[in-house]
């Protein structure tokens, strides 16, 4: 836990959340600023800066990362038409929050281009 991480603040409850998915592992809210119909954030408990900062002491957090990727798709209704997944890694990349999260977007038809 970081104590100025708004992420964490969030995860232990001190900052509100539309929560869409929670296990011990990994929670999942709703973007403040959606992007798209469906825009929800998924967040390992654990803080990690960046995906630049996965090592072999903290890279399991990413499979229940992934399995919980699943879940928001089913809960969201998006599973079957599709769904993307963007992970921005530091500044130079639009990283804002310094806590590792998975964007999922979906709800919308989406071109083939990620640009
Ligand atoms: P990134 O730019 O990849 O670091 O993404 C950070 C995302 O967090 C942005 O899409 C913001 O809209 C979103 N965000 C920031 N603060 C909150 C919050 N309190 N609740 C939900 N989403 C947030
Ligand atoms: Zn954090």
């Amino acid at each position: 836990m970081a104590d100025n991480c708004i992420f964490c603040r969030i995860i232990k409850g001190e900052i509100p959340s539309t929560k869409v998915y929670e296990d011990e592992n990994v929670i999942a809210f709703k973007d403040i600023n959606p992007a798209a119909p469906v825009h929800v954030l998924v967040v390992p408990k654990q803080h990690i800066d960046s995906l630049e900062a996965l090592n072999e002491e903290n890279i399991q957090v990413v499979a229940p990362v992934h399995k919980a990727i699943q879940e928001v798709a089913k809960i969201t209704g998006v599973a079957e038409q599709g769904y993307r997944v963007i992970v921005n890694c530091g500044p130079g990349a639009g990283q804002t929050v310094m806590h590792l999260h998975y964007h999922v977007l979906g709800g919308v038809k989406m071109g083939e281009k990620i640009l």
